[in-house]
């Protein structure tokens, strides 16, 4: 019986409404977790803790309310307290939107944002990393998180990212670093711990493999950064490194 009305739920309702329905239930949800030991800087609300996650559980992951996890929450401290992301004239292309990301980047006036995925469904428009569909020199900055893993072609991908990035502009990237592996595996038919489809496990040569796509990279350790005691309080994680990659000359 539950499996007939998950069939009808399915039929009846867009992905995207559905997806819609799901973050709404977060939202309740946050209610019953309100406090003021930890602070989510996506939905801006105070909690008594974050919530666990994932197939292997981790503590502290999702925000009660907005349901994004410790990557989501450096990405937005990151872009809101250490670039010009909140005030300057950008344009922004933002690869497989998280939900309350995109909520809120498309809500900013200073942006001119896109966010593009392989499925129009999860995104504002259909777009392949691989063979992006803007012109050469187009976007000030690019999101690209925990994407480059579910890419057949990386080298492909890392080239289009060139292209469309502007010569001064930012390609924002974030990947699972799996901390046993020196050098990135590559295979078919692999799963993450989320049970989505991987093409790789990157390991710790992947800012070589960013470089060797033609980027200048730095690597961001955002809760090292604000120390144990923020990092806590904002949920951040551990590991959850941003690699800022600007075009090399
Ligand atoms: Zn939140």
């Amino acid at each position: 019986m539950l499996q007939i009305i998950k069939k009808i739920y399915k039929t009846i309702l867009s992905e995207k409404t559905r997806i819609k329905l799901h973050h709404t239930k977060f939202f309740i949800r946050g209610f019953f977790y309100s406090g003021s030991k930890v602070t989510c800087v996506c939905c801006n609300k105070n909690f008594t803790k974050f919530l666990p996650h994932g197939n292997v559980k981790r503590q502290n992951a999702v925000c009660p309310s907005c349901n994004t996890l410790e990557r989501n929450r450096v990405l937005y401290l990151y872009l809101r307290d250490r670039t010009n992301f909140i005030y300057d004239k950008l344009s922004v292309l933002h690869f497989a939107p998280e939900y309350k990301l995109e909520q809120i980047f498309r809500k900013r006036k200073n942006l001119t944002y896109i966010s593009g995925d392989i499925n129009p469904e999860l995104a504002m428009q259909q777009v392949d990393i691989q063979s992006i569909g803007f012109p050469d020199n187009h976007f000030d900055v690019i999101i690209c998180s925990h994407v480059l893993g579910h890419v057949p072609d990386e080298f492909k991908a890392l080239s289009e990212l060139r292209r469309v990035v502007k010569p001064d502009g930012s390609v924002i990237i974030m990947t699972k670093i799996y901390e046993d592996l020196s050098a990135t595996f590559e295979a078919s038919g692999m799963q993450n711990a989320e049970n989505q489809e991987i093409f790789r496990k990157h390991g710790k040569d992947f800012p070589e493999r960013l470089k060797n796509g033609g980027f200048e990279v730095a690597i961001i350790d955002l809760a090292k950064e604000v120390g144990n005691l923020a990092a806590a309080k904002y949920g951040l994680g551990e590991n959850e490194l941003i690699y800022l990659c600007k075009r090399k000359a």
